[in-house]
Parts: C-alpha cells; sequence; structure tokens
C-alpha cells in the first residue's frame, strides 16, 4: 500500500516524467513522510535536467537531506550594521571575501583569495554574526555547523557528511561553509584514542577544502571560527590563509549593543553620562555578556512592579518604569564577564603569531 510510482512528484514543468532506472535522477521511491521530505531536498538539488549532480549522486539522500534541511540555514537574517565595533574587521572581510565571492573573474591568478577565513578570539565576540552577515552581503547560501556535533551527533558517519556537505554546497553556490569549534575537527592532539573514523572526517576536510575554489567558477568559502586558535596544527594553519583577531568589544561598540538593543523595543531612556558609567563598569565585557547584562536590566523594572503587589497580567507596558542606572547596577552583579584577562593575553599572543592584521 506504501507503493508509489517513480514519477517526479509536485515539481515543475507539467512534470509527470518518469525518471526511474539508472542514472542516478531523482525519481520518487519514497513513500513516508521523512521520504518526502528527502524527496523535495533532491529536486531541489537536481539540475535542469532533472538529474542530480554527478558529485552528489553516490551520496546517501538522508544525509543530503539532513544537510538541507539541518545544516543550510535559510534565512541567515544579519546585516552588517548589526554588529557593533569591529570596522577593521568588517573591512578585511570585505575585501578578503566577500567580493571575491561576488566576483570570482576578477579574483583569479595573483588576486585569488585564500581559501579558509578563521575567525578567533574569545566566546561571544560577533563571529557567528560576522559569518552571517558574509553570507548576507554575498547573497550566498549559509551552512553552519558546529565541529563537535560533527564529532558526537555525526559520529561514524562525518566523512560522508563532510562529503556530503561540500557536494551541496558547490551545488548552491555561492556558498559560505561555517564551522564553529573548528579547534575540534583540526586539532593538533592526537590523543591516542582519536576514533580511526574522526581521522577520516578530519582528512576528508582538508581534502575538501584543497579541492575548495580550484574550479574556476567555485564560490565556496569556508569560515571557521574557534575561541581555541592554539589547538590548530600547522597544516589547519595553513588553510586557513587568512586569519582574523575578534576581539571584546571597545568602549563604544558596548554602548552601541546597549543602546541598540533598548531602542529596538522603545526602552531607552538613559542619559550620555550614565551610558559613559555602563561603559566604563562593563570593561571586560564580550558582546554576549553585555546583550545578556541589558536583558537582566530590562527586568528590573518588571520585578520592581511584581515586588510593589501590582498584578503583572493587567497591567500596561507603557505603566512601568523606565530602566535605570541602578537596574545595570544590579544586572552588573548577576551578569559577569565571562573572559578572563588571562585568556585574552593568550588570544593576544597567538594574534601577533599567526593573525592576519597584527
Ligand atoms: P561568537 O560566535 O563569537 O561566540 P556570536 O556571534 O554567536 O559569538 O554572538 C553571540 C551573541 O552576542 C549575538 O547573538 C549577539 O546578540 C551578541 N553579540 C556578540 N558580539 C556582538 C557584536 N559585536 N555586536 C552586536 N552583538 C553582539
Amino acid at each position: 500500500g506504501n507503493f508509489v510510482p517513480p514519477v517526479k512528484m509536485g515539481g515543475t514543468g507539467g512534470g509527470s516524467a518518469a525518471r526511474g532506472g539508472g542514472g542516478g535522477g531523482v525519481a520518487a521511491m519514497h513513500s513516508s513522510g521523512e521520504d518526502n521530505a528527502i524527496q523535495r531536498c533532491l529536486e531541489q538539488l537536481a539540475g535542469p535536467d532533472g538529474e542530480l549532480p554527478d558529485r552528489l549522486r553516490n551520496l546517501e539522500p538522508k544525509l543530503l537531506e539532513q544537510i538541507m534541511n539541518e545544516i543550510m540555514d535559510h534565512n541567515p537574517n544579519v546585516k552588517w550594521d548589526d554588529i557593533a565595533g569591529l570596522e577593521h574587521a568588517k573591512k578585511c572581510v570585505t575585501e578578503m571575501v566577500i567580493w571575491p565571492l561576488q566576483r570570482p573573474d576578477i579574483f583569479q591568478g595573483c588576486r585569488s583569495p585564500g581559501k579558509g577565513l578563521l575567525l578567533f578570539g574569545p566566546p561571544g565576540t560577533g563571529k557567528t554574526m560576522i559569518g552571517k552577515a558574509i553570507a548576507g552581503e554575498a547573497n550566498a547560501t549559509f551552512f553552519s555547523i558546529s565541529a563537535s556535533s560533527l564529532t558526537s551527533k555525526w559520529i561514524g558517519e562525518g566523512e560522508k557528511l563532510v562529503r556530503a556537505l561540500f557536494g551541496v554546497a558547490s551545488c548552491k553556490q555561492p556558498a559560505v561553509i561555517f564551522i564553529d569549534e573548528i579547534d575540534s575537527l583540526l586539532s593538533q592532539r592526537k590523543s591516542d584514542g582519536e576514533h580511526e573514523s574522526s581521522r577520516r572526517m578530519k582528512t576528508q576536510f582538508l581534502v575538501e577544502m584543497e579541492g575548495c575554489g580550484n574550479g574556476k567558477d567555485e564560490r565556496i568559502l569556508v569560515i571557521g571560527a574557534t575561541n581555541r586558535p592554539q589547538e590548530l596544527d600547522e597544516a589547519a594553519r595553513r588553510r586557513m590563509s587568512k586569519r582574523l583577531y575578534i576581539p571584546l568589544p571597545s568602549p563604544g561598540a558596548r554602548a552601541w549593543i546597549v543602546r541598540n538593543l533598548l531602542q529596538k523595543d522603545g526602552l531607552f531612556t538613559l542619559s550620555e553620562t550614565e551610558m559613559d558609567t555602563i561603559c566604563i563598569q562593563t570593561e571586560g565585557y564580550s558582546g554576549s555578556d553585555v546583550t545578556n547584562l541589558v536583558k537582566e536590566a530590562s527586568m528590573g523594572p518588571l520585578r520592581e512592579a511584581m515586588m510593589s503587589g501590582i498584578d503583572i497580567t493587567k497591567i500596561t507596558k507603557d505603566e512601568f518604569r523606565p530602566i535605570s542606572l541602578q537596574d545595570f547596577q544590579r544586572a552588573l552583579q548577576q551578569v559577569r564577564a565571562s573572559v578572563s584577562a588571562s585568556e585574552l593575553g593568550l588570544y593576544e599572543d597567538w594574534n601577533r603569531q599567526f593573525g592576519s592584521l597584527a
């Protein structure tokens, strides 16, 4: 009863042509909900002739579907203007990777860009945001995966997944492949327990990266992000030829984050002097720490209202008092800087030694 005839489902172009049989066509041979999802993905990946591109033909359809639905981000939705500070990094990224993605014909020969971009620095400083913004600016498809999930969730399948990931990316060019925690994929530690399968995955990844951009019009950029650049070995550094330090936000960038988040919700009423105080007191905070601080401070008026017995279900938004400096000062007790000064020293050392802009 589950049989579905091998014809294209819901496709365009009158689509009743049977494509069963050999040749790797994407004929519908599946029936359950999951199989329908797989079928839809295969149809999206098929070329104008209805066939899967060569490099996808021998890959498991289920894996291709997982990449399309779990790793491909259909709406990264981050703009340069959403990212506070980091002006220099933005400028370099535009020249080093966005233009080459947009105009591969110009960036050839001695202008050919490096294959990989490494963003390193403390956690919560906007590395993922930059990855998404690059994809947005270059109109590229964004694939995002954390390397630790490659070694845990996809255990044993990592090598196949890597091959499929680069295969799908090549069908969806221009493409940005963002690998968070890339150190755990390309770690220099050769622990005795290193699984044969994760070693194979690492090799496969390096091979795919090597192949990336070799085709004349190949427009795939690999971005690795890491909080532990020291763990990358020489081979990995070589592949990641552009290495940008993404530091903690400057005082101006911290102020921008506070102002922007509050203004978005129409809650910004702090004076310049109060903002200056917040800037000084958030020295050492990452962008994500500052974001958490604003969230915590914004709860101040609500908590106060509840403490004074006001029924929170009945009160209108305008009846809450504005968010004050005191709310921030109470929040500063709850939300601390997550990066220590000694950790910062390590990033700065590594930047001096291996960074592209040091
Ligand atoms: P990373 O990848 O460096 O660990 P993310 O890019 O995931 O950090 O940032 C985490 C969150 O912190 C973001 O979603 C954003 O809310 C906030 N954030 C961090 N850095 C910035 C920044 N430079 N500008 C604006 N928001 C930031």
